[in-house]
């Protein structure tokens, strides 16, 4: 039986680039999105065109509710649960913390820290052998922001990130023993459109020549990261905080 994966945030970016590879491999992809159905339903077609089996998802990561009826929709479907791509999340137009108010700052973290912890908890739940669960893995889309900050633009999102990454040592830790292992990435400036969501939709093309590589990264190189995470090939890695940054 092939192995079954929700991608919270699949329908597009780094999320879609991964559903894709995955379905190359032969996996089931539940593609979890927000608002946009037609972003996800193309994600599915490309999915199943790689070879895999798609089913798109509907929810929103900050509502328990919603979580637990996207893990139980993906079981219901494909019989199983083997891996969480714990990729959704969100920024906000780039300001000072001085200039936030506290709907943006609520929603930052609802989204980016309670959405990945709920997330993960389901997952934990579902997987871990002591619980009944078969094992499994984990890979938090975390941010280089988490190390750098985000001065002027986004210290909410990046510290939004340093706890993806805490989450994520924390975790690998608890769940290790429960044959689960947890790890993330942290891309750096990747071609998406999360940027023209934070007004700034040629800031990857802008500040990509600035980094070490000279040039921002694509969500497929990102995806590349993620699924040899989820492979057997990443047998003996838990709790990495991999960046994908160009050097950056
Ligand atoms: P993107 O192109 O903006 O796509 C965001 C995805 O998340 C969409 O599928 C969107 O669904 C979904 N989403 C947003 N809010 C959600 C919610 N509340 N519940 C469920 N799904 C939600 O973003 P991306 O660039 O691929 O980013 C993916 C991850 O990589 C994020 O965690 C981001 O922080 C991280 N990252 C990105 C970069 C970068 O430069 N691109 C760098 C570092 C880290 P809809 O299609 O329905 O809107």
């Amino acid at each position: 039986m092939t192995k079954a994966v929700l991608i919270t945030g699949g329908s597009r970016g780094i999320g879609r680039a991964t559903a894709r590879l995955l379905g190359a491999r032969g996996w089931s992809v539940g593609v979890n999105y927000a608002r946009n159905l037609a972003a996800a339903q193309d994600t599915a077609a490309e999915v199943e065109r790689a070879g895999g089996r798609a089913l798109t998802i509907a929810g929103d990561v900050a509502s328990e509710a919603d979580v637990l009826a996207m893990f139980d929709a993906l079981q219901q479907k494909f019989g199983r649960l083997d891996a969480l791509v714990n990729n959704a999340g969100i920024v906000a137009p780039s300001s000072q913390l001085a200039d936030m108010d506290l709907a943006r700052l609520k929603r930052m973290f609802d989204v980016n820290v309670l959405g990945a912890y709920l997330c993960a908890r389901e997952a934990a739940r579902r997987m871990s052998t002591d619980r009944g669960g078969a094992g499994g893995v984990i890979v938090n889309v975390s941010s280089a922001a988490s190390r750098l900050g985000s001065p002027n633009e986004y210290v909410d999102y990046a510290g939004s990130k340093g706890a993806v990454d805490t989450m994520t040592l924390g975790l690998a830790r608890e769940l290790g023993p429960r044959g689960v292992r947890v790890n993330a990435v942290r891309p750096g400036l990747i071609d998406t459109e999360i940027h023209a969501s934070g007004g700034k939709p040629e800031r990857a093309a802008q500040l990509g020549g600035t980094t070490p590589l000279g040039r921002p990264g694509t969500a497929g190189e990102v995806a590349e990261t993620i699924v040899w995470l989820l492979s057997d090939a990443a047998s003996y890695v838990t709790g990495a905080l991999l960046d994908v940054s160009g050097g950056r």
